[in-house]
């Protein structure tokens, strides 16, 4: 469904990301792990169109990506949920989901967020309050519903889990894995490298804008590589 290949990425005249290869199918929950400053972030923003790439290719369920600019991505069904959440914390929360669906007609609105309330029930029972009085992980499934009222067929996913208390976190990580039985396909950027590998099919690990290892998350689960510089084992 995605595909990456040869990405290279800078700020001004510092390259970032020196050639990544990177392959997503459909409906797979895939996650990219890494330290602080690996390159996941700017990764994803390549991928939504939000940051220009310098060389490389990307593919989207066969078109190439790179002569669209982000609203066209996210029309043609790819969608970020950007790191820190950036939800609109004065406006209230159906509001703020509205605004995840400015590209779609009235009339699906409304359908979109009953399923949305459906993934989410506290977001219905605070749907007139204004998102900046809700909870960090209420404010996070905010900004998960807002990206799937885009109804995409790929979701990326910048460190969902972030600042979230350890029971807040499985229930994001819960409902990532409910999203893949919806068919949404899942691009998941996580510091959290344990809860990611449990719920994802394959796995990229980056160091300095380089794929250090990739491949099934239950094999690198048991890489004691992974275990010792991401698990903390
Ligand atoms: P984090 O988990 O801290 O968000 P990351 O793996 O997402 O880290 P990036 O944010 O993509 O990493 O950063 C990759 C590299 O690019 C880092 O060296 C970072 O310092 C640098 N960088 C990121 N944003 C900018 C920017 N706006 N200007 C210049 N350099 C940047």
């Amino acid at each position: 469904m995605l595909k990456v290949e040869g990405l290279r990425a800078r700020y001004g005249r510092i390259e970032v990301l020196h050639g990544i290869d990177l392959e997503i199918a459909s409906g797979e929950i895939v996650c990219v792990l890494g330290a602080n400053g690996a390159g996941k972030t700017t990764l994803l923003r390549c991928l939504s169109g939000v940051q220009p790439i310098a060389a490389g290719k990307i593919t989207f369920r066969g078109e190439d990506l790179r002569p669209l600019p982000a609203h066209r991505r996210l029309a043609r069904g790819l969608a970020q949920s950007p790191e820190g959440r950036q939800i609109f914390t004065n406006l209230t929360v159906e509001e703020n989901l509205r605004l995840g669906a400015w590209l779609h007609a009235d009339d699906r609105v409304q359908t979109d967020m009953d399923h949305a309330f459906t993934l989410f029930p506290v977001l219905k029972q605070k749907r007139a309050q204004a998102a900046g009085g809700l909870s960090g992980g209420q404010q996070q499934m905010l900004a998960i519903a807002r990206a799937l009222m885009g109804r995409p067929s790929c979701l990326l996913l910048d460190e969902p889990s972030m600042g979230l208390a350890p029971i807040l976190v499985d229930q994001i990580f819960d409902v990532v894995r409910q999203m893949k039985a919806l068919g949404v396909t899942v691009l998941l950027v996580e510091q959290n490298a344990y809860g990611a590998l449990r719920i994802a099919d394959r796995g990229y690990v980056l160091e300095t804008g380089h794929v250090a290892l990739s491949g099934p998350a239950a094999g690198l689960i048991e890489n004691p590589r992974i275990r010792e510089a991401y698990l903390g084992l």
